[in-house]
């Protein structure tokens, strides 16, 4: 549809396609056309398309009640609440209905927790460089990146960005007045750049030497995406406060944000909320989709499936001089290219391959954990056929 012709706020630089149902690994547009799915909502339906035990679940629910407000108990939240702290170091769960809003609750009770429970009044949090963690005034803040803040001053206080990976230079971004640090473990719109296990230690060496509380924002890198259920858990580390959104509820929207015991104490009833939040439909979607990752080992399976997909990405682009990197891990891959992959991600779409940028230079991919190594062969197939016709810059051709 025409721009002009839109009632929508053209906040989105959308692709030319209009999908219009979704089965499993597969996508198909209103022209009836194939698509296979590299992209998961952005990382959202990682159970595939319309999965089967979600559904069921759903639908049984919608028979029973879809909202309840949570001044009163709510047994699916409990439910769901004791899943995700059982397989996790966490013990407490606060659900809302997106990431940027589960990042703003951990920002608020990082605060609430120094100012109310241990009473140093410190509020400022250190994020790193190209990072992501939402849209809301503090999470944009709180992002690295100058292109989400254009138009929005004045931006609240209390945001510092430190350089990612940079393990020398943290500890002098640390003031009298910090009170957390919040990382991603993989840097996922900044590029797909994973945090060095030493830059990890020296984070959680100062937290601990200074008395800050250790944030991860894993509302991508969760849910199994990287091969394990949360991608701190391949550090060894247990951060004080976590988060999750995308792929939680299988594309029913849902938050969360995850804290220690010792962070009870901070968040008094009264002192934060949300409508929606956890409501019984969103968390019966959440619930089924924990206890099928966890059925059906899918962070193994994407662990494997991420090590098949990299071995076929070096196969077959090794050779291209245009391919200056590929890295992740498991199913959260980045192509580093030596210039904007915009013509080569619309070139892969028109090919039947759903894919995503992250910045500029880096093609994302995000498939499904339910993905085939058929799907996988081709996937790549198709990414090193139009990657193969492109020169590197400054080849004169
Ligand atoms: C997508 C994302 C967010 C924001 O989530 P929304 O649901 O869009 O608010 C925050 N942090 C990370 C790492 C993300 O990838």
């Amino acid at each position: 549809m025409a721009e002009s012709a839109s009632a929508l706020f053209s906040t989105y630089a959308r692709f030319p396609i209009t999908l219009v149902k979704g089965e499993g690994t597969k996508l198909y547009d209103d022209t009836g056309k194939e698509y296979l799915d590299f992209m998961s909502g952005l990382a959202v339906t990682s159970l595939g398309h319309a999965p089967q035990a979600v559904k069921e679940r759903l639908t049984a629910q919608l028979d029973e009640l879809w909202h309840c407000s949570n001044l009163f108990s709510q047994p699916n939240q409990e439910k769901l609440a004791g899943l995700l702290t059982e397989h996790s170091s966490a013990d407490a769960v606060f659900f809302c209905n997106s990431g940027a809003e589960a990042n703003e609750a951990a920002i608020k009770l990082a605060r609430r927790y120094h100012s109310k429970v241990l009473g140093t009044g410190k509020y400022q949090i250190i994020t790193f460089q190209q990072s992501f963690h939402g849209r809301t005034l503090a999470t944009l803040t709180a992002t690295g990146q100058d292109k989400v803040k254009d138009g929005y001053a004045p931006l609240p206080e209390g945001f510092v960005h430190a350089p990612f990976n940079d393990a020398a230079a943290l500890e002098g971004y640390i003031t009298a007045e910090t009170c957390a640090i919040m990382l991603e473990m993989i840097q996922a719109e900044g590029g797909v750049l994973e945090a060095d296990p030493a830059f990890v230690q020296e984070i959680v060496r100062l937290c601990e030497k200074h008395g800050l509380l250790l944030i991860v924002d894993e509302v991508q890198t969760g849910m199994g995406r990287t091969g394990k259920l949360f991608a701190h858990q391949h550090y060894g580390i247990e951060p004080d406060i976590f988060t999750l959104a995308k792929a939680l509820g299988s594309g029913f929207p849902i938050g969360a944000m995850l804290g220690k015991e010792k962070l009870k104490a901070a968040f008094t009833p009264g002192s934060h909320a949300s409508t929606f939040g956890g409501t019984p439909i969103a968390a019966a979607a959440a619930i089924a989709t924990v206890e099928t990752m966890l059925a059906e080992k899918l962070p193994e399976r994407a662990a494997e499936l991420g090590d098949y997909l990299l071995g076929k990405l070096h196969e077959s682009l090794d050779g291209n001089g245009y391919v200056l990197a590929i890295r992740g891990k498991g199913l959260i891959i980045g192509i580093e290219c030596a210039g904007p992959v915009a013509g080569d991600i619309a070139a892969i779409h028109q090919q039947g391959l759903l894919v995503v940028s992250a910045g500029p230079n880096v093609i994302r991919l995000l498939p499904s954990l339910i993905i085939t190594e058929d799907d996988i062969d081709r996937a790549v197939a198709i990414i090193a056929g139009v990657l193969a016709g492109r020169k590197p810059v400054g080849s004169g051709v």
